[in-house]
Parts: structure tokens; sequence; C-alpha cells
């Protein structure tokens, strides 16, 4: 049998990448320390968010970071211990935060994401996983105009990739939103868009596809690399050692571990994010929407209502804090003021974040070793587009857009 292509992490990332390889014919492994989709893909907010090309470092984070950071009610914290630890990474975050490169990391962004609702139903074309991706609407919501006014430099970026919404205020906001109290007076209504209403579930059932198809999951943690002339050829996991042709990283946050064992020391951190699941809501959002006063995500799930979203700088051992949880829970009271549940259910995760906001896509060297991860808040949304540029990088197929953006060279030392 021929030697495999092994893809460590099963997440959003992971598992499309190995549905891309497989599909042009290779013998694939995909192989995860616990079940598929649990790390930062299972709890994100599901949205498709092809519209998303702003990264959090824009020129106006110099004057909201210090603002934010000391006012209670902003959606972005800070794990103070973990602040000397971080501070080389967020030094390298912010000196991106100009003029010249938020505008290049806008640029890199496009060609990764204003596709996705595409990309996702080319990943489960064919298959009984179709009913996954749901066409939907999306909107901003505003608490004022003026408040979507102010926001006018992500949505002239937004403009330049084809997003320019239709803009509703006053009673046509719970016109078209009824969930909406009267703290949200203006939408921004981007048409055309899709989400997934478990993300979770979606993960484990391509996941199941995969092996029907011939593919191999293996639930082991990939512990190291052995090289022979500069090549990999196998890995040790503590299921034993896997020979392999090549081995691609999609681990996610954990990627930053596993590139520390080939020597190399990437400047990955996590924003740390949170979830609030609203079970048995007596009111569901009719399209998945983005609360700008709080910014977290909602939608309407299988399992119920979730918002999903603050930023929280820290390391990815400690456990959750509990001032996200709160204020996602008291900007959700606002702006769904009669909604009625039964219970909640919380939820923290890793999003995987370099200092240019752009992900590693491409191969170490000529080592065989190739990097999918680094997609911040965007890895749902950008997983399988990444899962078939990996795929045709390894065959040799000249992807149609310029990888060197992504390039993992540009962070190795
Ligand atoms: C609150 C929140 C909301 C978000 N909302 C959205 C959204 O709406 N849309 C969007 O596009 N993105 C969103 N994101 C971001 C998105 O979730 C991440 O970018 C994405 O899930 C990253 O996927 P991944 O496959 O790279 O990593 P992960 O999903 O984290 O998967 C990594 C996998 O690697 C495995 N692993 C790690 N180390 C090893 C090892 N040594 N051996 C074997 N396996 C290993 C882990 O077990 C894990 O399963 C959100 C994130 C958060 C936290």
């Amino acid at each position: 049998m021929s030697k495999p292509i092994i893809i460590i992490g099963a997440g959003m990332v992971g598992i499309s990448t190995a549905i891309w390889l497989q599909r042009s014919g290779h013998r694939v492994i995909l192989m995860d320390r616990g079940n598929p989709g649990m790390g930062a893909s299972y709890g994100n907010a599901g949205l498709i968010a092809q519209w998303a090309v702003v990264p959090v470092n824009t020129p106006s984070l110099w004057k909201d970071a210090p603002k934010y950071l000391l006012n209670p009610n902003s959606p972005l914290f800070l794990k103070w211990t973990h602040l000397p630890k971080m501070l080389p990474w967020i030094a390298k975050f912010m000196s991106n935060a100009n003029e010249v490169d938020a505008q290049r990391m806008v640029d890199n962004l496009i060609p990764i994401l204003t596709d996705a609702v595409d990309q996702h139903k080319s990943l489960v074309r064919g298959t009984p996983l179709e009913h996954w991706i749901s066409n939907s609407k999306f909107s901003y919501a505003y608490n004022t105009l003026k408040d979507f006014k102010k926001d006018a430099y992500s949505w002239d970026q937004k403009a330049r990739a084809g997003f320019i919404p239709t803009v509703l205020t006053g009673a046509q906001v719970s016109e078209a939103e009824p969930i909406l109290g009267p703290s949200t007076q203006c939408l921004a209504v981007l048409e055309g868009q899709g989400h997934i209403t478990n993300p979770a579930q979606y993960i484990t059932e391509l996941t199941y596809h995969f092996v029907s198809k011939g593919g191999q999951f293996i639930e082991a943690e990939v512990q190291d690399f052995t090289k022979t002339n500069g090549k990999i050829t196998s890995i040790q996991t503590t299921q034993g050692p896997f020979e392999c042709t090549h081995a691609v990283i999609t681990a996610g946050i954990w990627s930053k571990d596993l590139m520390r064992k080939l020597g190399l020391k990437i400047p990955l951190e996590t924003e740390r994010g949170y979830h609030v699941i609203y079970e048995n809501p007596s009111q569901m959002p009719r399209n998945p929407m983005m609360m700008t006063a709080g910014k977290f995500g909602v939608n309407p799930m299988d399992m119920g209502l979730r918002c999903a979203g603050t930023v929280e700088l820290g390391d990815h051992h400690a456990g959750p804090s509990k001032q996200p949880i709160k204020l996602l829970k008291r900007y959700a009271a606002q702006a769904f003021p009669t909604l009625k549940y039964s219970s909640t259910k919380e939820w923290l995760g890793f999003r995987p974040s370099t200092p240019d906001s752009v992900p590693l896509i491409g191969e170490i060297g000529t080592s065989g070793i190739y990097t999918g991860f680094g997609h911040q808040h965007v890895g749902l949304t950008a997983g399988p587009k990444t899962g078939r540029l990996l795929a045709q990088m390894i065959d040799g197929t000249p992807p149609n857009i310029d990888m060197q953006p992504y390039a993992p060279e540009r962070y190795l030392r």
C-alpha cells in the first residue's frame, strides 16, 4: 500500500484538506487527539463570513484598544497574567495596525474569503451533506445610523470586495428582525450569504463521509516528526509511529507547539472567544447577525440561539473567565429584550491568530510538511478554500491565486 499523507488536526481546516486530497486520489489519514471538530471549530458563531475581510488590527485600533481595555463594557479583554508572554506578539500585531499594512492584510484576506459560500458548497457537492450550508442574509446590527456611518472604513473595504449593504432604519429594522428590541435602530443587510447551523456536527459528518470514501480517521496525539535528508518520513504519535509522504499541520492554536517540535518559533497567539447558547428560545432571528455594540455574532442554530464573540487576549491553557460571558449575556439581553429561554450553555474557544491576521498556508521549505493554520476569526469560513489550496500545492498544481502572502516562510526562524 502507498504511504499516506497525514493531516494533523480535524477542525474545519483539517477535514477540508483531507477531503480535497482524497478527491485528487491520495491515500489520506486524518488524525486528531480527540473527536473531530472539538477545537475552535466546535463552538464558533457558524457564520460563513466571506465579508469579514477587515482584520481586527486596523489603524483605529491604536485609538480604540486602550479605551476598550479600560472599559468593563467593551468586548476586548486581556488576561493580564499572560501579558508578559504575549507582549512580543501584541507588539507585532499592533505594528501592522497602520494604513499600508491594513490594506495589505485586507488584500490578502479577500482571495481566501470572498467566495467562501461557494467553497463550502463545493466541499459538500455530491455528498449527503449539502443541507448543512444554509443560504441566508447577513446583517450588521447597529444601535444607531450614526454608528453605522462611523464604520465607514470597514464598509469601504467590504465594498472593494463586492459587499455593499442595504441599510434599514427605524421600523424597517423590527420588520426585518422582530426579535430585535428598540436598542437596534439600524441594520446593514448583505444578501446572498450563508451559515452553518451546527459546526461541530457538520465537521463530524464530513469526517464520516471522508471515512466512507476510504479515508482513515485515527484518534492519536501527534508528538514529533522524523525527517530523512530534510524530508518528512514519519510522525510519532501516542499510537506509535506512522510513515507518510507529506504531513499537514492543521492543529489550530496547538500548531504552535507542533512547530516548536520542528525547531520553529511561530508568533501564533490566541484571541480567546466565548459563546452562550440560549436553549429553547421563545424567538429566533430570521437570519444571522453581527451585534456591533457587543461584537458578537448571533445565529439561529439547531441547539438554540447562539451568541458568539468577544476577544480576550490570553493563553490557551487557562480556563474561562467570567467577565466575557457576563458581557455577552448583558448585550444579548439588551438586544433581545423579550427573549425567553429554558437555560444557557457557555463555551470558550481559541482563535489561532497571527500578527498579520493572515494564515500560514504552504510548505515549510521543501520538507514535505505543510502548514494550514492561523485563521483567526475566519477559520470556519476559509477552511474549505484553504484545504483546496493545500491539496493543489501538494499535487504540484499551481493555485490560481498568489500564495506568497500566505507562505509560512514569513514567520520561520
Ligand atoms: C467565539 C468564536 C466565534 C467564532 N466565529 C466564527 C465564525 O462565525 N466564522 C468563522 O469563520 N470563524 C469563526 N471563528 C474562528 C474559527 O472557529 C477558527 O478560526 C477555526 O475553527 C480554526 O479551525 P482549525 O481547523 O484551524 O482549528 P481547530 O478547530 O482548533 O482544530 C484543531 C484540531 O487540532 C487538534 N490537535 C491539536 N494538537 C494536536 C496534536 N498534537 N495531535 C493531534 N491533534 C491535535 C485539536 O484537537 C483540534 O481538533 C470563531 C472562533 C471563536 C472562538
